[in-house]
């Protein structure tokens, strides 16, 4: 699922990840169309972070599926010939294993979609299963400069980034929105620029593809993450690559979901 390049997987923070049966303890609307939903177990007070844009896997089972308890990983996999899971991938917002808990931000698209429905019901004391983390993207230390591009669904991790860069690190963040009030807080270092940008009536990515292009680059060398809707993944990757002639392992733009498509196609 990640565009990485084959080589740039192996300097990716790696702590293995396992299954997770955690209850939802918070549910948070941090904008009208963002829900902050905090997950907490037993197991999560071991939790282990890869960073930055680390994911996980939601598990969702059909209604009629009765799970094995204890339900570990050897169970979901033994289970596997029988009932499969649907997955849909959320980054990892924050973790507190001081509290066992873990928080995603799921983005509110639709009631009738099979996570952001989930999200958008989802009470404490509901059961959520999830494997995880995934490897993470590597903070360089050694770049001169970060570009961070994404839609809403790439906030939580642009968020993360932001706040592990060094506090004196040039970065430049375009941020795409629904409107106003889908701006969040950001911790940011001093040399950070933070756009947001409204879309409004306008196709999915179409500002982050005009803002994109129009982006002063500084001198030296640096990196330009990205993730959004597909086909603006797939114009970013040309902007940087072709148009800009940038290394293409020090971009790395990920699909993050496909419009007409569920997620189900793509695991
Ligand atoms: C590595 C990774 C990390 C991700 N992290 C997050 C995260 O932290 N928070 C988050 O909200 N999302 C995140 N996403 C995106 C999320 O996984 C997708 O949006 C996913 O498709 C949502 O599942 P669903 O069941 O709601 O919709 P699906 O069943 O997958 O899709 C149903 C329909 O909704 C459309 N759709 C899906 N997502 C959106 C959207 N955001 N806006 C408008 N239409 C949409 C699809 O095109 C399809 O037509 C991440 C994706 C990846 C690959």
């Amino acid at each position: 699922m990640s565009g990485a390049p084959a080589h740039e997987h192996r300097h990716r923070a790696q702590r293995p990840g396992r299954l997770h049966v955690t209850r939802v303890r918070r549910v948070h609307r941090v904008t009208p169309r963002m829900a902050r939903i905090t997950f907490a177990s037993e197991d999560l007070t071991r939790f282990l972070s890869n960073g930055t844009d680390q994911h996980v896997a939601m598990y969702f089972y059909e209604p009629w599926v009765v799970l094995p308890r204890p339900f570990t990983t050897e169970a979901a996999r033994e289970l596997l010939s029988r009932a499969r899971p649907r997955l849909r991938r959320y980054t990892i917002r924050s973790h507190r294993p001081e509290m066992g808990e873990v928080d995603m931000d799921f983005v509110l698209h639709g009631g009738d979609q099979l996570a952001s429905g989930w999200a958008e019901k989802a009470a404490p004391d509901d059961e959520a299963i999830w494997f995880g983390p995934s490897p993470a993207y590597p903070l360089d230390q050694e770049q001169d400069w970060t570009v961070l591009i994404g839609d809403e669904t790439a906030l939580p991790a642009i968020a993360v980034m932001l706040e592990q860069l060094p506090g004196n690190h040039p970065v430049q963040a375009l941020i795409e929105v629904a409107d106003a009030d889908e701006e969040l807080p950001l911790t940011t270092g001093i040399d950070a620029r933070v756009t947001w940008l409204h879309r409004g009536r306008r196709p999915h990515g179409r500002l982050l593809l005009e803002h994109a292009t129009r982006l002063k680059l500084p001198g030296g060398s640096g990196r330009v993450w990205g993730a959004a809707e597909r086909s603006v993944v797939r114009e970013l990757r040309r902007h940087f690559v072709r148009d800009r002639g940038l290394d293409r392992a020090a971009t790395h733009l990920t699909a993050y979901w496909t419009k007409g498509e569920t997620q189900d196609s793509e695991v």
